[in-house]
């Protein structure tokens, strides 16, 4: 009961979701720019890039390449 008790004070103390919440913020902002990519839009801002000439975006001035 002793252990228990001494356990359960160190997960609240020390949430163990707070470890992952920066990976998870990064895989999903990875997710976010790597779809805009495969649907032709800006990384940055998102904007449509289909039929645009040239790597840079018009709207935001981001490079295709970043
Ligand atoms: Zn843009």
């Amino acid at each position: 009961m002793r252990v228990f008790q001494t356990t359960s004070w160190y997960s609240a103390s020390f949430p163990l979701w707070l470890l992952a919440a920066p990976f998870l913020l990064t895989s999903t902002f990875l997710f976010i720019r790597a779809r805009r990519a495969l649907q032709g839009c800006c990384t940055k801002c998102g904007y449509d890039l289909n039929g645009i000439e040239g790597a840079v975006c018009p709207e935001c001035g981001a490079s295709g390449d970043e």
